[in-house]
């Protein structure tokens, strides 16, 4: 028998996220943002479902775009962080992939390259996240360069933003994008998921939206998406292995963190940091076992952890534990470790098996 651990998909939660953009950005063509691995979904299990509503698909390891083409995907594909190496302009070519360019040396190698046919590029602004893009005082003749140039088809204009998901908002950068870019006439993709879902001023030509198709919140707090209809792409669980009976003063796992108050019954569930489980979880993270809420109770192990029963007495060995998922938003495990779902659901093991399921 293996491990009981899986990763289940619920294929069927893609159609009704993009759903949920398209009525936040009913106007915008929708790059569906398939990085790190379809954000540990694993590309190769989702990208078809997520193409049968996308406009184009996201990323940015080379080898995960050429994955879609050799899969079949024929429609548009973005690097987010454009090329590497000049060397990689070649599969660009050949795979007809749109590239972000955000440096000098990018649009040098484009202009120095041969080519089957121009390429379509975004040109990133640095608007205020200062991580990668033209500065606002040179995107003009940054533009000027680029339109210029025979291996160049289309450009658009591409930025991103730091605090979208929280109460500054996307003002400041969304002024100075409008400030470096006024006399340039090109389309926008500039929303993330936050940005598509809560400022709308955003949304321009194209949306690219990622952790939202996945049903998890951009903020980190599952009440800020709760009623707008998203689903869990993912569930993953597993099943209690062994019981433990406690007494008061009893002590659980590596360093004895959590000590019973009294009579207490635990569970040991095959589910550990090895697994990509937050081993930062602390006493009382939430677990959902037959219909209940309850959690999780001293450190995480590599392979297992422990859980209170006291919700659930009639759960035994073999009761299903769901560590997040259809019961559990993966955002309030991961509030509970001090992350966000981002980190765990791309954190997931390759240990771990995932399957379709309904
Ligand atoms: C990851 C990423 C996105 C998607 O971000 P979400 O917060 O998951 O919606 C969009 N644009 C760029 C450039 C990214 O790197």
């Amino acid at each position: 028998m293996p491990r009981p651990i899986t990763a289940t998909l619920h294929l069927d939660a893609f159609a009704n996220n993009q759903q949920v953009v398209r009525r936040f950005a009913p106007s915008t063509k929708i790059w569906s943002v398939v990085k790190a691995n379809a954000y540990g979904h694993g590309l190769k299990n989702v990208w078809r479902s997520l193409a049968e509503h996308t406009d184009g698909f996201a990323l940015l390891d080379l080898a995960e775009a050429v994955l879609l083409r050799e899969r079949g995907w024929r429609g548009p594909i973005l690097l987010l962080e454009g090329f590497f190496q000049p060397a990689e302009i070649a599969l660009l070519d050949r795979y007809r992939l749109t590239t972000a360019v955000n440096s000098d040396w990018q649009l040098q190698a484009i202009a120095e390259a041969r080519l089957q046919a121009p390429l379509d590029v975004y040109l990133k602004l640095n608007s205020g996240m200062n991580r990668l893009g033209f500065a606002p005082d040179r995107l003009h003749n940054v533009w000027l360069t680029a339109r210029e140039l025979a291996n160049i088809g289309s450009i658009t204009l591409m930025s991103h933003f730091a605090t979208a998901d929280s109460d500054e908002g996307v003002e400041q950068q969304m002024a100075t994008i409008e400030r470096a870019a006024a006399a340039l006439d090109l389309p926008r993709c500039l929303a993330n998921s936050a940005a598509t879902l809560w400022h709308p001023s955003t949304h321009g030509s194209w949306v690219r939206p990622g952790i939202i198709l996945y049903g998890a919140s951009p903020t980190g707090d599952w009440r800020d998406i709760a009623d707008i209809g998203l689903q869990p792409a993912m569930t993953l669980s597993s099943e209690i292995i062994g019981i433990q009976q406690l007494q008061a003063g009893d002590r659980v796992g590596y360093g004895g963190r959590y000590a019973a108050d009294g009579p207490q019954r635990i569970g040991v569930v095959a589910c550990g940091y090895a697994d990509g489980y937050p081993r930062h979880a602390p006493t009382g993270t939430p677990v959902w076992i037959e219909g209940a809420l309850t959690r999780t109770l001293g450190s995480v192990s590599m392979d297992m952890m422990m859980v209170d029963l006291t919700p659930c007495p009639q759960a035994t060995v073999g009761s299903k534990v769901e560590l997040w998922g259809r019961n559990l938003p993966v955002d309030n495990v991961a509030a509970a470790a001090g992350t966000l779902g981002y980190e765990l659901l791309t954190a997931l093991a390759a240990r771990v098996p995932i399957i379709a399921g309904e």
